[in-house]
């Protein structure tokens, strides 16, 4: 927990975001800026800044479950979905916790830039 990460303070509810789909350990909620009709990120309510460092986390599992919840919630899918975890400066991560993004609702270009 970080009292000044922004994932940590939407999981505390200080900061408003729409929450979509939860479970025990993970959270999903839609991304201020979508990048496609459906654009939801799924978090692990326990602050890891990144894949590298959630390694002793037990909640991977569960936080690959709610990204497929969240595809069959939000009807993509059939149609077909993209989960991305963008990881430091190369892959491109601006908040340093830990989040799936989950795309769909249209046919994504392939390789990403
Ligand atoms: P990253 O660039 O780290 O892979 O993804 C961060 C994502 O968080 C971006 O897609 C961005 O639009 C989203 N984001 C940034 N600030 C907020 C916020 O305050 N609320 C929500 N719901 N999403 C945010
Ligand atoms: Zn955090």
């Amino acid at each position: 927990m970080s009292a000044s990460c922004l994932f940590c303070r939407i999981a505390l509810v200080e900061i408003p975001a729409t929450i979509i789909a939860r479970n025990a350990t993970c959270l999903a909620f839609r991304d201020i800026a979508p990048q496609a009709p459906v654009h939801v990120l799924v978090i692990p309510v326990e602050h890891a800044q990144s894949l590298n460092d959630a390694a002793a986390l037990p909640v991977l599992s569960d936080l690959l479950s709610l990204a497929r919840e969240v595809a069959l919630q939000e009807g993509i899918a059939e149609s077909g979905y993209r989960v991305v975890t963008n990881t430091n400066a190369d892959g491109g991560q601006s908040v340093a916790h830990l989040h799936l993004h989950v795309l769909g609702g249209r046919a994504l270009g392939w390789p990403p830039g």
